[in-house]
């Protein structure tokens, strides 16, 4: 993600760039928000969960923010794979993995 690209809401320069993303936060610890999918979304326990954190890209005038995956191309593989798994499975197999 660019620094150098103005807001495209109000056209600032001033852009904050790779800022964490979470849903709670303390003195010692914060709760990072993901993007989440799931190689195995029909299983009934054994999903496995893929999750990449989110960071903005926050303007500095106008606060409009901008969500980014860290990790699109792992996002998309897991989302593939469950695409592939779904082809390939017969019901009621998921719990033999
Ligand atoms: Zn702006």
């Amino acid at each position: 993600m660019s620094m150098d690209r103005p807001c495209p809401k109000c056209g600032s320069t001033e852009i904050l760039g790779d800022v964490p993303v979470v849903s709670s936060v303390d003195r010692i610890s914060s709760t990072p928000v993901v993007a989440l999918a799931y190689r195995r979304p029909e299983a009934r326990i054994f999903k496995e969960p893929v999750a990449h954190r989110l960071t903005a890209r926050v303007c500095a005038a106008c606060g409009l923010a901008e969500l980014y995956v860290e990790d699109p191309k792992g996002l998309a593989l897991a989302v593939k794979e469950a695409a592939a798994a779904a082809g390939a499975d017969r019901p009621g197999d998921e719990d033999l993995r």
